[in-house]
């Protein structure tokens, strides 16, 4: 019978550093929408940040906000990748891989 013992030395998981492929396989990055998460103003709720995606360019609100309308775009649709457009942020971020890019 085999062993289930995959053991990996600490110091070698430590060194490992995310990635995420879904970047270089997206073409165009889309450009944003709108300047409101669309879904909150509809539902009559407020947000933190906005976040947009870059396969669509739907915006959606973040993690801090209560409905976290970004992810659950993801979450429905498929897209992991969005970018920040809030004044003064660039990064972009990939929910499957958790992977930030800036
Ligand atoms: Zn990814
Ligand atoms: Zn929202
Ligand atoms: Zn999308």
């Amino acid at each position: 019978m085999m062993s289930e013992d995959n053991h990996v030395e600490p110091s070698e998981h430590a060194l490992t550093i995310p990635t995420c492929h879904h970047f270089d396989q997206l073409e165009t990055e889309a450009a944003p929408l709108g300047s409101a998460c669309e879904r909150c103003l509809a539902m009559g709720d407020t947000w933190v940040h906005l976040r947009s995606c870059l396969y669509c360019g739907l915006v959606g609100c973040c993690d801090d906000s209560k409905n976290k309308h970004a992810r659950a775009h993801f979450e429905a649709d498929g897209h992991p990748l969005v970018q920040s457009i809030e004044p003064g942020e660039s990064w972009k971020y990939c929910f499957a891989d958790h992977f930030l890019a800036r």
